[in-house]
């Protein structure tokens, strides 16, 4: 979905659609990812819409990026993970199926840590 007036994070940030909420400011805002990749999978976004890396305003960016650490730490004390991935898809051939940007947070355990 690349069109902003039917975005779906963008109806997540307005509350228009559920979501589990990790942490929030007047920049960002963290949620719980749909299909968890593994447990407290997260994903943090601007409110303001961005489409990807390419489109991506360093002042954006840069709110975005120092609020990782603070997320991350939510995680580590929510679920304590082993092991934390940070990483972040852009454009399609590279992944990326929610064209509002995004910084997927994806703990790792140390036993078998999917669920399916
Ligand atoms: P991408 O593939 O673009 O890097 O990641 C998009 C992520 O958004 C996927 O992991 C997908 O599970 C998640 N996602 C898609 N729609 C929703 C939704 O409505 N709510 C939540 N919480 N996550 C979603
Ligand atoms: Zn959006």
């Amino acid at each position: 979905m690349s069109d902003e007036s039917n975005c779906i994070f963008c109806k997540i940030v307005d509350g228009e659609i559920p979501s589990a909420k990790v942490y929030e400011d007047e920049d960002v805002y963290a949620f719980l990812d749909l299909s968890q990749v593994t447990k407290g999978h997260t994903l943090i976004i601007p409110k303001v819409h961005q489409k990807d890396i390419f489109n991506l305003n360093p002042d954006v960016a840069a709110k975005l990026f120092r609020r990782v650490p603070l997320v991350a730490a939510a995680i580590g004390k929510a679920f304590h993970p082993a092991g934390l991935n940070v990483l972040n898809n852009n454009g399609t051939l590279a992944g990326q199926s929610v064209f509002h940007y995004h910084i997927h947070l994806i703990p790792r355990y140390d036993e078998k840590d999917t669920f399916t």
